[in-house]
C-alpha cells in the first residue's frame, strides 16, 4: 500500500487568516484531481475538545458522526469535501497531554523521564500518521491552529520538523499562510511581517515550500520575486490568496493561482486530470444569480458572534444557492425580544429560526419567538433547544399546561414536558458526556419531514442533555404537534412538527452539520423554500 503524503498548514502574522478555509480549499482541488483526502486540525489549547468551551470563546463546536465534539474548522473540512470527518480529524494540546500522562500511569515508560521531546511529539506524529495508515487517504493535510511563534504551537511545530526530516521532503510539505497589510497613507502592501513570520519557523527549523498570502490587493510580480527571494520559496509558490466575495470563491482563486500544480508537483505526484469543478461552479453560479431574496430571522443568544452558528449559516447559503433566492439572516437577540417588541423584530422577516443553545438565558425570548412564528403562520425552525422551545410554547399557550417547562429551566415544573434524558441522569462530568455524534431515526410515513427527506430512515447528528417528554405525546399529537421523527431504538421523539401551519419544524438533532455545498440538507432547502412563498404571498 503506497503512504500518504502529509501537508502541514501554518499561520503567522495574525490568526484567523483563513487556515481553514484554504486548508479546505486545496483539498478540494486535489480530491477533484482524483486524490482521496482528508484535512486534520492540531489545536494548541489544553482543553481535552472544545465541548466545554464558551462559543463566546471559540464559536461553535462541531459534531461529527462519531461524537467528536470539534473545532468549527471541521465543519468547512466536510461542507468542502463533502466527506465526514472523525475524532481523529481534530487533536488538541490537551488530548495529546492526556494520552500521555494516560499512558505514563499505565508504566509505559517505565524508568523514563518524561519530556516534550520525544514523548509529546511522537504521540502528535503518532497522531498525524494514524490518518495517513488507514490507507484510506493519499494526502493528508493538516492545518496547525493558532500563529507561529505562540508558545502553545512548539511542540506541534517541532513534530512537523521531526516528520519532514524522517520522511523527507518528497513525503511532506509545508503551507505557510501569511499576510501582506496595506498601508492605506503610502498605499502599498507590506512584506516584513511575512519575511518575519518566514524566519520564526525558520527558528523552529521548518522552512516551508510554498507561501499563501492574504491580500487586500493583487501582488505584484515584484513583489512575489522579492517575498521568494526573502523566504527562500520558488517564485511561482508565492501564491497570492485575495479576499474572496464568498468563501466558496477560494478554491477557484487557489486554482486560478496554480496552488494544487505547485503542491503536487513537489510531492512528486502526477497530476492526473484536471480538476473537475464543474459542480462547485454550477453551485457558484446559482449563489451568485439569485431569482429572489428573503430575510431569516435567527433567533439565539450568541448572536454578538456569527462564528457561533457557523453550520447554520452556511447552511442557509446551500440551500439559498439551491432555491437561487439569497438568504439574509435578521440576528436577534433573544434576551432583547419580549411581548412588546416582537412586531418590530419580526415585522420585516420571512420565516424564524429559533437556534441550539444551553442554560436559562434569553430562554422567554425565544418561546415569545416560537409563539409569534406559529400563530402568525410564519415558517419556523427550531434546532435542538430550538425544537425544545417549540415543545414548551406549544405546552403552554395550546395545551393551557400552566407553567410547563424544560427541567433545565425549571426543575420542579409540574409539567416537565422536556425532561433530562434517562441515559443522563447519573452523569456527573461535564466533557464529552452529552448524547453526542450520529443516531438513527424513523420518519412517519405522510409526515412532512417524510416527505421533505424522501424517504424513512435517516441519521442525524446530536449533542444535548434533554429531550421530548414522551409522557406528553399524546395529548400534544392530538392537539395537532405530532412527532414525525423517532429513534427506533429509544424511541426518543427526535423531530415534531405541526400539522396545520407552513412549515413548522423543530428537530432534536442538528441537521446544520450535515449541509454540504454538493448536498444541501433538505431541511433547510425546504424551510428557504417556506420562506420565499411567504415572502410572495406577503407582497
Ligand atoms: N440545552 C439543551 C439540551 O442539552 C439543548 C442543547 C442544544 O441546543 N445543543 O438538551
Amino acid at each position: 500500500m503506497p503512504s500518504a503524503k502529509y501537508i502541514f498548514v501554518t499561520g503567522g502574522v495574525t490568526s484567523s487568516l483563513g487556515k481553514g478555509i484554504i486548508s479546505s480549499s486545496l483539498g478540494k482541488l486535489l480530491q477533484s484531481r482524483g486524490y482521496s483526502v482528508t484535512i486534520q486540525k492540531f489545536d494548541p489549547y489544553i482543553n481535552i475538545d472544545p465541548g466545554t468551551l464558551n462559543p463566546y470563546e471559540h464559536g461553535e463546536c462541531y459534531v461529527t458522526d462519531d461524537g467528536a465534539e470539534t473545532d468549527l474548522d471541521l465543519g468547512h473540512y466536510e461542507r468542502f469535501l463533502n466527506i465526514p470527518t472523525t475524532q481523529a480529524n481534530n487533536i488538541t494540546t490537551g488530548r495529546i497531554y492526556h494520552n500521555v500522562i494516560t499512558k505514563e500511569r499505565q508504566g509505559a515508560f517505565l524508568g523514563k523521564t518524561v519530556q516534550v521531546v520525544p514523548h509529546i511529539t511522537d504521540e502528535i506524529k503518532r497522531n498525524c500518521l494514524l490518518l495517513g495508515q488507514t490507507g484510506k487517504y493519499d494526502i493528508v493535510i493538516t492545518e496547525i491552529g493558532g500563529c507561529v511563534g505562540d508558545i502553545e504551537a512548539l511542540p506541534f511545530l517541532e513534530a512537523v520538523r521531526q516528520m519532514r526530516w524522517e520522511l523527507g521532503h518528497n513525503e511532506t510539505l509545508v503551507i505557510h499562510l501569511t499576510l501582506l497589510p496595506y498601508l492605506n497613507a503610502s498605499k502599498e502592501l507590506k512584506t516584513k511581517p511575512t519575511q518575519h513570520s518566514v524566519k520564526q519557523l525558520s527558528e523552529a527549523g521548518i522552512s516551508p515550500d510554498i507561501l499563501v498570502c492574504r491580500t487586500e490587493h493583487p501582488i505584484p510580480s515584484d513583489m512575489r520575486k522579492k517575498i521568494a527571494l526573502f523566504c527562500n520559496v520558488n517564485v511561482n509558490c508565492v501564491i497570492e490568496s485575495i479576499d474572496a466575495e464568498t468563501i466558496y470563491d477560494v478554491p477557484l482563486l487557489m486554482r486560478k493561482e496554480k496552488l494544487d500544480e505547485r503542491v503536487l508537483g513537489k510531492l512528486k505526484l502526477a497530476h492526473k486530470t484536471e480538476p473537475d469543478i464543474s459542480s462547485w461552479k454550477y453551485f457558484l453560479g446559482k449563489l451568485k444569480n439569485p431569482t429572489s431574496e428573503v430575510t431569516i430571522a435567527l433567533v439565539g443568544k450568541y448572536v454578538e458572534l456569527p462564528d457561533a452558528y457557523k453550520s447554520i449559516v452556511e447552511s442557509f447559503i446551500h440551500a439559498g444557492a439551491m432555491n437561487e433566492c439569497k438568504v439574509n439572516i435578521l440576528w436577534v437577540h433573544s434576551e432583547k425580544l419580549d411581548k412588546e417588541s416582537i412586531n418590530l423584530h419580526f415585522g420585516t422577516v420571512d420565516a424564524i429560526l429559533v437556534a441550539p443553545g444551553f442554560g436559562e438565558r434569553g430562554f422567554q425570548g425565544k418561546l415569545d419567538a416560537v409563539k409569534h412564528a406559529r400563530e402568525n403562520n410564519i415558517p419556523f425552525f427550531g434546532i435542538c433547544l430550538g425544537m425544545q422551545c417549540a415543545v414548551v410554547e406549544f405546552a403552554r399557550n395550546v395545551l393551557k399546561l400552566k407553567n410547563a417547562a424544560s427541567t433545565e429551566m425549571d426543575k420542579s415544573s409540574s409539567y416537565p414536558v422536556i425532561d433530562l434524558m434517562e441515559s443522563q441522569k447519573d452523569v456527573t462530568q461535564k466533557g464529552g458526556t452529552m448524547r453526542l455524534g450520529a443516531y438513527p431515526c424513523n420518519l412517519k410515513k405522510g409526515s412532512k419531514a417524510n416527505s421533505i427527506y424522501g424517504k424513512i430512515k435517516i441519521t442525524e447528528r446530536h449533542r444535548h442533555r434533554y429531550e421530548f417528554n414522551n409522557k406528553f405525546l399524546t395529548q400534544f399529537e392530538k392537539a395537532g404537534m405530532i412527532a414525525s421523527g423517532i429513534n427506533p431504538e429509544t424511541k426518543l421523539v427526535e423531530i415534531i412538527e405541526i400539522k396545520n401551519h407552513p412549515y413548522f419544524v423543530g428537530v432534536q438533532f442538528h441537521p446544520e452539520l450535515k449541509s454540504t455545498v454538493l448536498n444541501p440538507h433538505p431541511l433547510f432547502v425546504e424551510f428557504v423554500k417556506a420562506a420565499i412563498t411567504y415572502s410572495k404571498n406577503k407582497k
